[in-house]
């Protein structure tokens, strides 16, 4: 079997091997790694159907970090989806509403982000035997409120490593917070900045391509890498669930083999509904690939256009982890429809730094048919809990439910009756003031106090996640302007 070779969206001289991919995150010229071809699935849905979480995730993996050694694989595999899950089906199928959601939140900080940041420092700190990498690996990080604690989570107290967590001070959760700057481990730092999320993305962007301030860390002993979807290795292992939540609904005479599904995927950095398209370029019948956002809507009117345009307000909306207005992952898409055309791609992506804007070409519009784009609003967010948990008793977080918005306006939209899975990337737990807000009434000050309500009208029991750190000591309380982010990483690194 041909090895996966991975190149930069913008330039396509640098070929490197996964594992590589992997210590790197981005590459040299901003670009992001993309696979020179994907794999189809080797084995039948039927035989993947009868594997557990792990089984399935080796037979998905092994596909495209062909340089990793069987044993490698499954040693990162079977220590990443452990008993820090709360259930032995990793990410299990509920059905509620005509729909199956698929929760993604059973891991340690209860956001889907731990289904890929479980796995990623198995990835890394492998991956730097293979390279004989000496320096100590940095991970440096910008967070919209998810991916931060889960990377914390994941990276805490791994030798060979430290990682730096960039949040927008004022536009995460209470809970989200917490989370952070409550982490344990001598090898973490978590900063707030004065900015949103896209600051931040942008503050570690230019850190990461800064090559005066790599050969400085270089000389003391450091190197960057990325825990941000960017890297490859938070790709690739979002693609197991949806090829597990496939298989689970044949498994159960749910559909039939080879029926095609819809998938619906509250989104932000495009990285999740990414990976949903390389499971339907693996050969899993995905129909289509429903991508959907809050009032920060900029891919909903770019699948409506084909027009990129950043130039907006950024709105602070209830689903913090979708306020985004640069879509990160979304270049890898326009690089493939683009017929894997780093040129064309690094043209767009300048006239997005400059601009803030891109059009792409009638022809690369023709290839997203797949593709359908739906938003929903503040109000829509709260009445989509509302009504699910009126007619069915489930409860939803806010992110998951700007999915479930978009996905009965589909229905009404195509009359298409497929059978669909939405993932459902939060504990409705980790946003508990706008999730009992649309139920019912949020009064209480104290987010805690609002999870002792809301388990009991929902019959759930407090996550571990939330109620371990009520009480816990703040660790962390550094605030910079996004001028200083670099000043507070050396400051950190004690450069
Ligand atoms: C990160 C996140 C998203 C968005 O996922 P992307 O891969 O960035 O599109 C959605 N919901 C939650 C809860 C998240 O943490």
């Amino acid at each position: 079997m041909a090895d996966v070779i991975y190149s930069s969206t913008r330039g396509a001289d640098l070929k490197v091997k996964a594992s590589e991919a992997v210590l790197r995150g981005l590459a040299p010229d901003g670009g992001l790694f993309v696979p020179d071809h994907i794999p189809h699935l080797d084995k039948t849905l039927k035989e993947i159907s009868q594997m557990n979480y792990q089984q399935t995730a080796y037979e998905v993996m092994k596909l495209l970090l062909t340089d990793y050694t069987e044993e490698e694989l499954k040693y990162c595999i079977e220590h990443a989806y452990d008993s820090k899950f709360d259930t032995d089906e990793i990410a299990p199928l509920t059905e509620a509403g005509g729909a199956y959601y698929l929760e993604l939140y059973h891991g340690r900080t209860i956001a889907f982000k731990d289904m890929a940041l479980s796995i990623l420092p198995y990835l890394m700190t492998t991956a730097a035997k293979k390279n004989n990498v000496k320096n100590e690996i940095v991970i440096l990080t910008a967070t919209s409120g998810d991916t931060g604690k889960a990377a914390l989570a994941g990276f805490a107290d791994v030798p060979g490593t430290r990682i730096i967590v960039f949040y927008p001070k004022h536009g995460v959760s209470p809970i989200q917070e917490k989370q952070m700057v409550t982490q344990q481990g001598d090898n973490t730092c978590v900063i707030g900045i004065e900015g949103n999320f896209d600051d931040a993305q942008t503050g570690v962007k230019k850190l990461f391509t800064d090559d005066n301030l790599a050969a400085e860390m270089d000389k003391a002993g450091f190197q960057f890498s990325s825990a941000n979807s960017i890297n490859i290795g938070r790709l690739v292992p979002q693609i197991v669930y949806y090829v597990y939540a496939y298989t689970r609904l044949l498994a159960g005479g749910r559909i039939a083999d080879g029926d095609a599904i819809n998938v619906v995927v509250p989104t932000g950095n495009f990285g999740n509904i990414l990976a949903a398209y390389y499971a339907k370029k693996m050969g899993l019948p995905i129909g289509k690939l429903i991508c959907a956002s809050n009032s920060n809507k900029v891919l909903y009117d770019f699948f409506q256009t084909g027009s990129y345009d950043r130039n907006r307000d950024f709105v602070l909306t209830s689903s913090p982890s979708m306020d985004i207005l640069i879509s990160s992952n979304l270049e890898r898409l326009i690089y493939h429809i683009a017929g894997d055309d780093a040129g064309a791609d690094a043209a767009y992506m300048k006239n997005l730094a400059q601009t803030g804007k891109y059009d792409i070409t009638d022809e690369m519009k023709a290839k997203l048919v797949d593709f359908y784009g739906g938003f929903a609003s503040e109000d829509e967010t709260k009445e989509a809990i509302k009504s699910l948990y009126d007619s069915t008793g489930y409860v939803i977080d806010t992110h998951t439910a700007v999915a479930s918005h978009v996905y009965n306006q589909y229905k009404k939209d195509t009359n298409d009756n497929t059978v669909t899975v939405i993932a459902s990337t939060a504990s409705p737990f980790k946003f508990t003031r706008a999730v009992l807000g649309a139920i019912d009434k949020a009064e209480a000050e104290d987010d805690f106090e609002l999870a002792d309500q809301l388990a009991a009208k929902a019959g759930l029991e407090i996550p571990e996640a939330v109620s371990s750190i009520r009480n816990a000591p703040v660790r962390h309380d550094t605030v910079v302007e996004v001028a200083d982010m670099e000043k507070a990483v050396k400051n950190f690194l004690n450069m």
